[in-house]
């Protein structure tokens, strides 16, 4: 069934570390060979061995329309034919900018990156120079990308692949990220205690989407802005996952918070590398050329990335229905995984906000990192494959949330809850 894409991980492993370009996507947590893709379209993945998969990763969020969504093809390749990039401003940069601007709740001045990672690593070297402090807090399980101030408790493929301290981390880098538990006030209450007037920044994910989902507790938000405005630090809203995925102004919009600075990713792009950070004016101002906080990109601002995001948040705003769509397939989807889960008798929690949803194989509420980790692994695992051999695609991982995208039909969703129903009797035998 997976013959070609064992060859391919074979000779995969001879050139790229573990065979992969990202952690996550070599399968490691479930076990097995990872699947190479040949292609996919709208809701379907298809391997290299000719398999077909309904998929709920969505590239990890970006692929929210579908994959090889029409408009966005087309803009690709019309913006091509005028070379792939000048490294002097376009107009289209302008367009993209005053898009995101109409969209995303307060946001006065954005910069555009290259991907997640990036937008976070700024906003976080921002926060510091317009603050002139050096420590931050960030949140256990929550993942900001790969730069070294956040490989600090990052849930994510760090979790995934139980890493705890990351090599090549210096001590000094690791002394100013400051940590505690998701969803607990008094924790961040008494960092700041311990910490007065050091800290420039606290960066969240508003709706944790990297150990499994994770919605903020009542007040929780609320509580992080009160302190934040009480101690002059910087609020960081990480939107790389929920931003024009919970709604067209994110999580923001959703949980009616204002964060000082927020960060983009994933659907900004249109499955193109992008990112972006931006917030209020003040702040930003002190991005170089207008300040002194020095951040750059060679192919920041590429316009064949910013025609694909471009295209992409046009059809968003443009039809906020998707976004009730999204919602009811998704509650569908729930309500189906929900009543198989308990006729199986297998303890279980699903978590789900909008077209972000997770399922984690334990009785207890999954509220952060530490009630997260402790569902059972093991189960998750066999569910895994049990579903990716019935043709359902999941994240190789519990610490994923998964993503559902617009071109999901009811046959799909009601496939999806038949094979969960099977898988489960399967490995609960
Ligand atoms: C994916 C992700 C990132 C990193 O984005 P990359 O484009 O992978 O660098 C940062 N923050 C959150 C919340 C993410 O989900």
């Amino acid at each position: 069934m997976y013959e070609k894409s064992k060859q391919l991980f074979t000779r995969a492993q001879e050139s790229i570390p573990g065979g992969v370009n990202s952690p996550v996507r070599a399968f490691k947590s479930v076990g097995g060979t990872p699947l190479f893709i040949e292609k996919a379209k709208g809701a379907y993945l298809y391997d290299v061995d000719g398999n077909k998969y309904v998929d709920y990763i969505a590239s990890w969020g970006p692929m929210i329309l579908g994959h090889a969504y029409e408009p966005v093809v087309k803009a690709i390749q019309e913006k091509a034919l005028y070379s792939t990039s000048y490294g002097a401003p376009t107009e289209l940069e302008i367009q993209m900018a005053e898009l995101i601007r109409s969209m995303a709740p307060n946001v006065d001045l954005i910069r555009m990156v290259s991907s997640g990672t990036e937008a976070c690593m700024s906003a976080l070297r921002l926060a510091r120079g317009y603050t002139g402090k050096n420590k931050f807090i960030k949140f256990e399980g929550c993942y900001h990308g790969h730069a070294d101030a956040f490989l600090v408790k990052a849930g994510s493929g760090l979790a995934t692949l139980n890493i705890q301290t990351v090599p090549g981390i210096t001590a000094g880098v690791a002394n100013d990220t400051l940590t505690c538990a998701y969803n607990n006030l008094a924790a961040v209450q008494q960092l700041v205690k311990e910490n007065k007037n050091e800290i420039a920044a606290i960066i969240v994910e508003p709706v944790a989407g990297n150990m499994g989902c994770i919605l903020p507790q009542p007040g929780y938000m609320e509580g992080l802005r009160n302190i934040c405005d009480a101690e002059n630090i910087v609020l960081i809203f990480d939107e790389v996952m929920t931003g024009f995925r919970l709604s067209p102004g994110g999580a923001q919009e959703c949980l009616h918070i204002n964060a000082d600075l927020v960060t983009y990713g994933k659907v900004i792009g249109g499955g193109m590398p992008v990112g972006a950070f931006g917030g209020k004016k003040g702040i930003m101002e002190h991005i170089a050329p207008l300040g002194n906080v020095y951040q750059a990109g060679t192919l920041s601002g590429n316009p064949i990335a910013m025609i694909a995001g471009y295209t992409m948040l046009t059809e968003l705003k443009n039809n906020p229905s998707i976004y009730k769509e999204l919602e009811e397939k998704t509650h569908y989807l729930q309500e189906g995984l929900d009543n198989v889960f308990k006729a199986s008798g297998t303890p279980y929690t699903i978590n789900r906000l909008g077209s972000m949803i997770s399922v984690h194989f334990s009785g207890q509420a999954v509220t952060d990192f530490a009630t997260a980790a402790s569902a059972n692994n093991e189960l998750f695992k066999k569910y895994f494959h049990a579903m990716l051999q019935r043709g359902v695609y999941l994240p190789p991982s519990a610490f994923e949330s998964w993503f559902l995208n617009n071109a999901l039909t009811k046959d799909d969703l009601d496939f999806t809850i038949r094979a969960t129903e099977e898988s489960l009797k399967e490995i609960l035998q």
